[in-house]
């Protein structure tokens, strides 16, 4: 074990720089919720608790000193309510029992009412009893009136009407010992006319009268009087009180109803009786003394508390109970209480006590301010032994997560200090003793990755040679394709230009035009293997890509029927094509590689029977809710030696052919595997059914766009019937270094009307075009000199020749290749070997020609055909035959329309030219022709209508 292992290998473990370390911090913040530290995490909760627990508390005690008060206050007020009823009860009974005892005395003869002197010095004492009974006093029938009147402490006097006297009533000041003094005053007075004479004899029962101001004194008095008979029920006069109700003020003034708290007394009228405030409960008007009614005073309490009853009843008559009640003023509350109070002797009148709550609520504040003070100090304190209990536990924490930090950035040296708490120790020491180990262990990794690496970097460099070599083998073999594809496709564009040419000669004898067409097949084969093994190449560098274009459907696979109906036809077979329902015009598609699918399938169905039919069904059928793409499907049927079960799955595996050796000849084994790779990018894949010796079904279902009408080419061309072009003469200049190449394309032109001039390098050909004028340059790219290239470049950038229309021809075939061309300016690319059909396409376009075609614009058929100048004097049927011929050749059924030739031979001698003509051409299988002819006839018969 290596002990200073991080000393001599910073590097293990990993340290981070500061910037990767602030980064992952960085994600981590980003990721992660807020956290709290753990000073935060201790205090807070516990400062919280506090909190609520005083808070709680607080607003409870608040709660229920209110309560308290609530019930304090109503007891208060109804307490004083129920005191001021006693005591008002007792005012109005002391004068009454004095009425009773007095009347009882003059009703029993114990006292004599006559004899007034001796009443009055009675009367004198009983004053003196007591403050209740101020002014008493006896009027009787025959107008005699006694009464003595303490009116303070100082003066008390007499009133005495004597018969000797009447009607006067004089007034005696009386001495202490009530013998009458000075005669103060005297009046007319007769007792029998006042009002609390008469109400006691009415009522014939102790009565109140009403309340009324005693003038002299400015307070409010009441008389309460009784009628006194004798045992015979005779009259014997009325005996009266006469009270201030003054003492009933003073008396609730000095009860406690709180700070501002009131009680008063009112009659059922509203008027005020008595009342705690210092208000009289009078008023001084013009008119004299009046009663204060309560809606006058001037005391908010009472004002307030009158109106709060009268919002509860209509009238202070309707208050039949003692009642407490809640009402605020100015937002604040108060507590009333009010009180009948009735005597049955007419007394009823009404005590109320109006209470503020405010006036208790004073020591529930300052209980809540000490509450909220205690609540401060013990949060403060609470916040301070949080504080202190949390930095307490997270200083060995912290000391913790920093030892911890450190040895993860590397440093395993570190040792955590021991601390005050015990779990915290246990874990400082685990981290010491993981740190430990760690080390040992780091200490292991790095020797054994010291030799890893040092036999990784070994193995690192062996694979990077072995990789070098591959990379250079590929190379070099893209390379030898490319090379080899472009050496054998330029002697193959001789062998194929010059068969195109002869097999366009009319004047060449069978048995030549047959080994033609062998050299032209032979070629063609050897173009398809080395397009084959090309394909391949591509498809392993993934370099194979479609261009779809705008293609004319129905001739395209006419084109395709046409040379494999000749395959067949040499290998004896019969060859049916079958249009199963309405093929589109127009659709988007790389007809070089659908035609290359074609052909490999059509090819093989061909190859791989020995006799019976080879059958390409194509139908289209519309996809739903898009009417601008078609499924097209095609199926490849042939009567051939089928495939076994367990050969199918291989089918598809670049170089894998099954079945029998013997038929290995021909073929690399490479078309279905392109084919099926071609399809697949088209979206789609190549379906096998086969049964060994009975044939075999490949189908290929594809989606693909349909072609505006505008996109679509006119039909194509049957090359091999042009014979020449509308219009003046062209001249054409070839470029290209090799002598056939340029035979192959002066002889397939020049017998169409072309003049040609053939150079062999760039150089040369600029020297032509500066000579004189040409219609269309066709150049080679690679010459010796001055290639294509080089000859592009100049020509576009020369002010007179900038427009000049040129067509690269290359044996390069590849897509970057013919874009390369493109990019230096070229209008078109012709690949080589040329097709005729699309050297004259490409001319047609790009030259603006119109194409003029063999004898009556018939296609020239092989020798066989009918001559030229037997045409237009052909008899030809009635338009209905034609149709029905043509209806037949359409649906591919060539038995159908040789029946009909036949019969329309034997049934109408005239038409026997037309007829053997057309019969001529099914026995070569020319169905594509004899449509022609017949679209044609029905066009002339049409005409002539
Ligand atoms: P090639 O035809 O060049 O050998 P392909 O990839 O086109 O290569 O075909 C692979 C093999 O599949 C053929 O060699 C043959 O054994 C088998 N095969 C293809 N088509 C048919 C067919 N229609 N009938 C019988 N065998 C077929």
């Amino acid at each position: 074990m290596n002990g200073s292992g991080n000393a001599k290998h910073p590097h293990y473990p990993p340290k981070m720089d500061t910037r990767q370390e602030k980064k992952i911090s960085k994600r981590m913040i980003a990721v992660k919720t807020p956290t709290l530290s753990l000073r935060q995490t201790l205090t807070i909760p516990f400062v919280v608790q506090v909190a609520v627990a005083v808070g709680v508390t607080g607003w409870l005690a608040f709660q229920n000193g209110q309560q308290a008060i609530d019930q304090l206050v109503r007891a208060i007020a109804k307490d004083t309510a129920d005191h001021a009823e006693e005591y008002i009860k007792n005012f109005a009974e002391t004068p009454y029992q004095f009425l009773r005892i007095n009347g009882a005395g003059i009703s029993g003869g114990y006292i004599d009412p006559t004899n007034q002197t001796e009443l009055a010095d009675y009367f004198f004492r009983q004053v003196q009893i007591t403050d209740a009974v101020p002014y008493l006093y006896f009027g009787n029938s025959q107008g005699d009136f006694t009464g003595v009147w303490r009116r303070n402490d100082d003066l008390t006097t007499l009133q005495i009407r004597r018969p000797e006297t009447a009607p006067q009533r004089e007034t005696y000041e009386l001495d202490d010992a009530g013998k009458p003094a000075d005669l103060l005053s005297s009046k007319d007075y007769d007792p029998r006319e006042r009002p609390w004479y008469k109400a006691a004899i009415s009522t014939k029962q102790p009565i109140w009268s009403p309340i009324y101001v005693f003038a002299a004194d400015d307070v409010l008095g009441i008389t309460h009087s009784a009628s006194v008979y004798d045992g015979s029920e005779t009259l014997l006069g009325v005996l009266s009180v006469d009270l201030t109700l003054e003492g009933i003020s003073q008396f609730l003034q000095q009860l406690d109803v709180g700070e501002s708290g009131q009680v008063f007394v009112i009659e059922r009228s509203g008027e005020l009786v008595a009342s705690s405030t210092s208000e009289p409960p009078f008023t001084t008007t013009d008119e004299g003394m009046q009663r204060l009614h309560t809606r006058q005073s001037n005391e908010d309490l009472i004002r307030f508390a009158a109106q709060r009853l009268l919002t509860q009843y209509a009238s202070f008559d309707q208050i039949d109970t003692n009642k407490s009640l809640k009402f605020k003023i100015d937002g604040h509350l108060h507590f009333l209480q009010v009180n009948r109070l009735q005597d049955g002797r007419g007394l009823d009148w009404l005590i109320v006590t109006v209470i503020p709550e405010r006036d208790f609520m004073a020591q529930i504040y300052a209980n809540t301010r000490n509450t909220l003070l205690l609540m401060l100090l013990s949060l403060i304190g609470a916040i301070a032994i949080g504080l202190y209990t949390s930095r307490w536990i997270a200083r060995p924490v912290k000391r913790l997560a920093k030892s911890a930090q450190s040895m993860s950035r590397g440093n395993l040296d570190q040792q955590v200090p021991a601390g005050a708490i015990a779990e915290l120790n246990i874990l400082g020491q685990t981290f010491n003793s993981m740190a430990a180990q760690l080390k040992m262990e780091f200490a292991n990794l790095e020797q054994r990755v010291r030799e890893r690496t040092l036999s990784l970097e070994e193995r690192t460099a062996e694979l990077k040679t072995a990789k070098d070599q591959a990379d250079a083998a590929n190379r070099a073999k893209s390379l030898f394709l490319a090379n080899m594809s472009h050496e054998l496709r330029t002697p193959l564009n001789g062998i194929l230009g010059c068969a195109q040419i002869l097999e366009r000669s009319p004047s060449l004898a069978d048995d030549v035009q047959d080994q033609v067409n062998i050299i032209h097949q032979c070629g063609t084969h050897l173009l398809d293997m080395i397009n084959d093994v090309l394909d391949l190449s591509k498809i392993e560098a993934g370099k194979l890509d479609l261009s779809p274009k705008a293609l004319h459907l129905s001739s395209f696979l006419q084109s395709v029927v046409q040379v494999c109906r000749v395959r067949a036809k040499q290998r004896g077979l019969g060859f049916d094509y079958q249009v199963k329902s309405a093929l589109p015009e127009g659709v988007y598609l790389d007809e070089q590689r659908f035609r290359q699918v074609l052909f490999n399938l059509l090819g093989n169905a061909i190859k791989f029977t020995d006799q019976g039919t080879v059958t390409l069904r194509a139908s289209a059928t519309p996809v739903e809710d898009n009417p601008q793409i078609s499924r097209l499907r095609f199926m490849v049927e042939d009567t051939g030696i089928g495939i076994a079960a367990e050969d199918i799955g291989k089918l598809f595996d670049a170089f894998e052919r099954v079945g029998d050796r013997q038929r290995y000849v021909e073929g690399t084994g490479l078309g279905l595997a392109i084919s099926q790779t071609i399809v697949e990018m088209m979206g789609s894949t190549i379906q096998v059914q086969s049964e060994l010796g009975q044939g075999s079904q490949f189908s290929v279902e594809i989606v693909v766009p349909l072609a505006s009408e505008g996109d679509i080419p006119s039909a194509s061309t049957l090359d091999y019937a042009i014979i020449g072009y509308e219009g003046e003469r062209r001249r054409l200049l070839v470029v290209d270094d090799r002598q056939n190449n340029r035979g192959v394309l002066i002889n397939l032109l020049k017998p169409l009307g072309f003049e040609l001039v053939a150079v062999e390098d760039g150089q040369k050909a600029l020297g032509q075009l500066q000579h004189q004028s040409f219609d269309g340059v066709i150049t080679d790219l690679a010459m010796p000199v001055m290639d294509g290239y080089e000859l592009l470049k100049h020509i576009r950038q020369s002010a007179t020749l900038s427009q000049q229309k040129v067509i690269a021809s290359s044996a390069s075939v590849s897509l970057s290749d013919r874009q390369l061309a493109l990019d230096a300016g070229a209008d078109d690319f012709l690949p080589k070997p040329i097709q005729v059909s699309e050297l004259l396409e490409m001319l047609a376009q790009q030259l603006g020609l119109e194409w003029t075609y063999n004898a009556g614009a018939f296609p020239t058929a092989p020798k066989e055909s009918t001559p030229e100048e037997e045409a237009p004097e052909w008899t030809l049927p009635p338009l209905e035959t034609l149709r029905s011929l043509l209806d037949a050749g359409d649906a591919g059924n060539l038995r159908s329309v040789r029946y009909q030739l036949e019969a329309l031979i034997d049934n109408n001698p005239e038409f026997g030219d037309f007829g053997r003509s057309l019969l001529a051409l099914i026995k070569q299988l020319k169905l594509d022709e004899i449509k022609t002819i017949l679209n044609r006839a029905i066009q002339n018969q049409d005409d002539r209508r």
